[in-house]
């Protein structure tokens, strides 16, 4: 079993230690591991913390370490590289002093507001509240292609959604989803089945409307992770996650090996 997307304190909003993840992942008999921290891009009309990653060196060496006392475990050393339209080639730099072996490109930010905070939601429609994410998110993509192996939390914009009924399927936005992961497709992307969905929304971001379709249009593989910040999450639900792909029509997911992203079998 695998964990493609969990944070650790390097991101503000991580809980959990590297130290404390990899007895979480040992427990869960989690055998691969991605640390993924953030590495937002800056947005000038964003009021708050801009998530990154402020010593490299020290990223490299304390992930270099935790390998070194845990050998059972494979850690890889990854990003969730956040896209803004004006901070993107900061955040690269910062990906190129990284060196990560695996990236999932996300977008937290439209508009220079976060869907995390309830303002986002405020003054506007479910439907636009949606759509500005979605039109940013399909802007987005593009930029990704070459530095970026999955597309994360397509449907992040659920994920803190004040609706009772909140999960986005296929079939509420069927061009913009389409225009995201033809887009996706076109950058070379995997799509990312992120399971911190099922905590709120009861389903994973994106659902099973929309790896279906992923698969419909071409898709391929998938990857698999938690999204976990604490230990308690480690590995949530990659079963459950991994079953939906499945039944999705998808055969594959990425892992990291020697060449990098290589696609094998999903579990
Ligand atoms: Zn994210
Ligand atoms: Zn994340």
């Amino acid at each position: 079993m695998i964990d493609y997307h969990l944070h650790t304190r390097f991101s503000p909003d991580g809980r959990q230690t590297l130290d404390e993840m990899c007895r979480a992942a040992r427990a869960a008999g989690i055998g691969q591991v991605a640390v993924t921290d953030h590495v937002d891009s800056p947005d000038p009309r964003f009021v708050g913390t801009i998530f990154t990653i402020a010593n490299p060196q020290a990223y490299i060496e304390s992930i270099d370490e935790a390998r070194r006392r845990y050998p059972d475990i494979m850690i890889v050393r990854g990003l969730e590289l956040g896209y803004t339209p004006s901070g993107w080639e900061e955040a690269l730099r910062l990906r190129e002093r990284i060196r990560p072996e695996f990236v999932i490109g996300s977008l937290h930010l439209a508009e220079g507001l976060d869907p995390y905070e309830a303002r986002y939601f405020e003054g506007v429609t479910r439907q636009e509240a949606y759509r500005r994410y979605l039109i940013a998110l399909r802007d987005a993509v593009p930029h990704m292609a070459g530095v970026c192996d999955t597309l994360g939390h397509l449907t992040y914009v659920t994920k803190f959604t004040p609706y009772e009924d909140g999960a986005l399927d296929w079939d509420e936005e069927p061009e913009l989803i389409d225009a995201i992961l033809r887009a996706a497709l076109a950058a070379g992307l995997a799509l990312e089945i992120n399971t911190s969905g099922y905590r709120r929304l009861g389903a994973p971001l994106p659902g099973l409307s929309i790896v279906r379709r992923f698969r419909e249009l071409g898709g391929e593989f998938v990857t698999l992770g938690s999204d976990a910040h604490g230990a308690a999450h480690v590995g949530h639900r990659i079963r459950d996650a991994a079953q939906l792909a499945r039944q999705a029509g998808m055969r594959y997911m990425l892992v990291v090996r020697e060449d990098g992203p290589t696609p094998i079998p999903l579990p």
